[in-house]
């Protein structure tokens, strides 16, 4: 049997049968069980930062491994220590502290039980917002089909339209603990909010007492070509920041970090985590950011990211291309965004839709001008052949 049939005879069905079944990575390369190679854009949704097997981070798993595994959080350990004073450093926040966790729905999830402490209940998050799947992330997250099977949510979160600095003001008053946003939405499909409007929405929480709480689980360790995407925007420094993804390069961790009164608020015994902070974890974690920063991966990021918009850009069908760096949409002129996926994946790219008609490009960090030159070649008969699926289809649904 193959691995596909013994998933579906094994897996519970949470996200519908699997495309493929892959075997090996390397770089921006991932190899399915028949021996097919596919550049890979998508990088275990924007987790891949480094790509696949990066010697960095495979030499640092195991010398953390062989030398101390885990030991919970009764002890302390020095990669432990040393990512959380380096993710302070590269945010500049000297009176910061940070809570690891493993996932960035973890991440968040600490971040909200830490509102709370404020003595204040209230959350106001954006439409289009996704932070997760837990139940309090969830109940940040605005998507319908999301929430409803799960309903009722903690907590008392009213939501407002993105990029509508209007109704923040609006929603936001004394009994709000925070307002909480992506930099950009990235489960919306890279949607990046008007220049002013991070800044604005900063003021508006600042003018209420609120927290000012970023999600940069998807945009941060430089995704967008920036270590985060708030350094992106001028006067914007929030009370909190939510890492997660890109962080361990593979390697499951998440982070939630405060500065100021916010970094105190969680007290012994408020919260807890038997994994979070693990060592090995943490080893990634400081490989992930010790070779950013040692390849000069940021600048490398705006590069590919300049070459990735230039070439969607330039595609009959895309009608237009958000993001920074390297995590970029694409709004399609029709709904064949999932079988621009398919005829991706049979010409060996890995791609990924986040809507009918639009595309999301977050490939690792490390993906090369070669790799974007061949998608670009690609994508014309890519694009054609999904148009000619969709209409297909469409007929066969009319008939
Ligand atoms: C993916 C994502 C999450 C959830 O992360 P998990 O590791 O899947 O729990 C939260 N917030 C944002 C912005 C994300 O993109």
């Amino acid at each position: 049997m193959s691995i596909q049939e013994r998933y579906t005879g094994a897996v519970m069905n949470t996200f519908g049968p699997p495309a493929l079944a892959l075997t090996r990575g390397k770089g921006a390369h991932v190899w399915d069980a028949d021996g097919k190679e596919y550049v890979d854009l998508l990088a275990g949704i924007a987790v891949n930062a480094l790509g696949h097997a990066h010697p960095a981070i495979v030499e640092a798993v195991t010398t953390q491994l062989s030398t101390l595994g885990h030991v919970s959080n009764f002890f302390a350990t020095e990669p432990q220590v040393a990512l959380a004073e380096r993710l302070l450093a590269l945010l500049g926040w000297a009176d910061g502290r940070v809570f690891f966790s493993n996932s960035g729905t973890e991440a968040n999830e600490a971040a909200l039980k830490l509102t709370r402490r404020t003595g204040r209940t209230r959350l106001v998050a954006a439409e289009g917002s996704f932070h997760g799947r837990t139940m309090g992330a969830l109940a940040l997250t605005s998507k319908s089909a999301y929430r409803e099977p799960f309903e009722p949510l903690p907590g008392e979160v009213s939501f407002v339209p993105y990029d509508d600095v209007a109704a923040l003001e609006a929603a936001v008053d004394d009994t709000v603990a925070a307002v909480v946003l992506e930099p950009v939405q990235g489960e919306a499909g890279v949607v990046v909010p008007s220049p002013g409007y991070l800044a604005a929405a900063q003021q508006v929480a600042r003018d209420a007492g609120a927290l000012f709480w970023l999600d940069e689980v998807q945009t941060g360790i430089g995704r967008t070509g920036a270590w985060f995407a708030h350094e992106l925007v001028e006067g914007v420094e929030p009370d909190l920041v939510t890492l997660a993804k890109g962080l361990g390069g593979g390697i499951p961790i998440g982070a939630t970090v405060a500065r100021g009164a916010a970094a105190t608020l969680l007290q012994p015994g408020n919260h807890g985590t038997t994994f979070g902070g693990n060592p090995v974890a943490c080893a990634a974690a400081l490989a992930v950011l010790d070779t950013i920063e040692a390849d000069g991966l940021l600048e490398a990021v705006r590069d590919r990211g300049d070459q990735l918009a230039r070439l969607l850009t330039d595609q009959t069908g895309v009608v237009d291309v958000t993001g920074a760096g390297l995590m970029r949409g694409a709004e399609l002129d029709g709904p064949y965004a999932v079988e621009a996926v398919a005829a991706a994946r049979d010409a060996g790219f890995i791609l990924n839709a986040t809507g009918p008609s639009r595309l999301r490009f977050v490939p690792p960090l490390v993906i090369t001008s070669a790799d974007l030159d061949a998608l670009g070649a690609a994508l014309p008969a890519i694009l054609d052949a999904a148009r000619t699926a969709a209409a297909r289809s469409d007929t066969e649904t009319t008939r």
